[in-house]
């Protein structure tokens, strides 16, 4: 690992001011370090995040739940409020890697990384998030914009993520047994007179299928997922699974949502 300048920011404006286009902020390191340490990236500015406090905590608030970029996985699954409201959320949390990564690992820290094979970024398609910065609001259908790579500008902080609340949902994946990562994830979240269903590991960014959306939004039940055709075309084919597998996963795991629902 290069040698680097270490911050420690204590607030969001501070931490903007020490970022340049060689920076990166540091929140449960759970993809930066390992990156650092095996030469994969090297940054001259590394701002610690984790004290600001302004990040981090879960409030609900009407139809909505605000979660802090700084709060870690496992917070999100132990969350009464989550649980409570958005079951399938803490579901999520709790399904992500192994302990060590989920007492680290924020949701800040997931969302911004953007990795094609990552369980948040589902969720925020599939339960209309809404990704607070430190300068604007974003819908989370204009944030994720292709592989590892968001709308976010240099030096621009998630501050947090507001989920609205569902009539029903459930996440369904199936994890890669090393990792946890999915080889393919779906979410599926039922709404008044609209159902989302995104789709997370398929190809190289996270997306919402028009098809099973549309066909679960007028007939609720697994026989409206059958009569969808998903197509293998702009897969991910790798040593995981075929795309051809994907997109059969994709149906099942569509369909036990909806059963889960
Ligand atoms: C062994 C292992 C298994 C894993 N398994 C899974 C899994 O099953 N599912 C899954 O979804 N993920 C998985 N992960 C990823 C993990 O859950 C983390 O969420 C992810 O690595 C990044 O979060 P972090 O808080 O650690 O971010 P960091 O590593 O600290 O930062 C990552 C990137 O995000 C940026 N960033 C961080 N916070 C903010 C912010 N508030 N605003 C703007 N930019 C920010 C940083 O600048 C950096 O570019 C796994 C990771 C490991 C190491």
């Amino acid at each position: 690992m290069k040698s680097f300048n270490y911050h420690s920011a204590k607030d969001a404006k501070e931490a903007t001011k020490l970022s340049s286009t060689n920076s990166v902020f540091l929140a449960g390191g759970m993809t930066t370090i390992p990156s650092m340490k095996l030469g994969l990236a090297s940054y001259k500015d590394v701002i610690d995040i984790k004290g600001i406090k302004k990040l981090s905590g879960i409030k609900v608030s009407g139809k909505t739940i605000k979660i802090g970029s700084i709060t870690k996985h496992s917070d999100v699954a132990n969350s009464k409020e989550v649980k409570k409201n958005i079951p399938s959320l803490a579901d999520l949390a709790e399904s992500i890697g192994d302990p060590q990564v989920r007492n680290r690992g924020t949701i800040g820290g997931s969302i911004a990384n953007n990795d094609p094979a990552a369980d948040y970024p589902s969720a925020c398609i599939a339960l209309n998030a809404i990704i607070h910065t430190d300068r604007r609001k974003v819908n989370a259908e204009n944030f994720f914009k292709g592989m590892f790579e968001t709308c976010l500008k240099t030096g621009e902080i998630i501050e947090a993520v507001e989920f609205e609340i569902p009539k029903k949902s459930s996440y369904q994946k199936h994890p890669n047994p090393a990792s946890r990562y999915a080889v393919v994830g779906v979410y599926v979240a039922q709404y008044k007179g609209q159902v989302n269903v995104a789709v997370t590991g398929a190809k190289s960014c996270v997306y919402n299928d028009e098809d099973l959306s549309k066909s679960l939004s007028k007939n609720f039940s697994s026989s409206s997922v059958d009569s969808i055709n998903v197509k293998s075309t702009g897969m991910n084919s790798d040593i995981h699974a075929s795309a051809e597998y994907r997109a059969s996963l994709i149906k099942t795991y569509t369909k036990k949502a909806v059963e889960a629902c």
